[in-house]
């Protein structure tokens, strides 16, 4: 089976990932998102455009409102980072767009749509604002899911295993065997040629720290 690039356009395949609902409602981007939930999206090369890969409601203003003037953000009025409606959408400086964000503390819900009721809420003094615990939970769900699929220990999930170690370790000798047998004699000779160089070279600092060392001590000791 061969892969059949898709015949629509850029744009077409964009739109068709918005579920455009009514003209004042959320429109929810459905392909792939980050962790904040802000969508993403690859242009392919077309009218003498590279490829470029964006965020979902960049797009969205863009080819709705027009091109960001440089060094702006855009502002999610609606504050749902999925939402790619362009009436929701607002170019702001990076300075607005943190105020307001810090000024929309009073929401009543989650990016995703958790209610922060108390019982769902955590506070750290490294993060501002609340925490959905729905949501660090199930990212912490996901993470040892993860990890047990890889074969690690999930209570210390920052530590390899010793087997894990092994197979690294493997992997390194492995990948020095292959590139060692895929010299040719000329970068063979090379590779040596640059070791003496430097063992040349290690030698000589050596024996002139050792000879300033011999002069300082004869300096003090007089
Ligand atoms: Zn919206
Ligand atoms: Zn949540």
């Amino acid at each position: 089976m061969s892969y059949q690039r898709s015949p629509l356009s850029n744009k077409e395949r964009f739109w068709a990932k918005v579920n455009r609902r009514g003209p004042n409602e959320c429109w929810p981007w459905t392909g792939a998102h980050d962790r904040r939930g802000y969508g993403h999206f690859s242009c392919r090369a077309e009218d003498n455009e590279p490829t470029r890969s964006s965020v979902a409601h960049r797009l969205a203003y863009e080819w709705s409102i027009g091109p960001i003037p440089s060094g702006l953000a855009i502002d999610h009025l609606c504050r749902n980072p999925p939402c790619c409606n362009p009436t929701h959408l607002e170019a702001v400086t990076i300075r607005e767009n943190v105020r307001r964000a810090h000024a929309a503390t009073n929401a009543t819900h989650c990016p995703k749509g958790h209610e922060f009721t108390p019982e769902n809420i955590y506070r750290k003094a490294s993060h501002p604002g609340r925490i959905c615990k729905t949501c660090s939970h199930e990212y912490a769900r996901e993470h040892q899911r993860e990890y047990r699929r890889q074969g690690r220990d999930t209570a210390n999930r920052s530590r390899w295993s010793p087997e894990q170690w092994e197979r690294r370790r493997e992997q390194d000798r492995e990948s020095q065997r292959r590139k060692r047998a895929a010299r040719t004699p000329a970068q063979r000779e090379a590779m040596r040629q640059y070791q003496r160089e430097r063992y040349l070279r290690n030698q000589a600092t050596a024996i002139e720290y050792a000879r300033r060392k011999r002069a300082e001590k004869s300096r003090l000791g007089q």
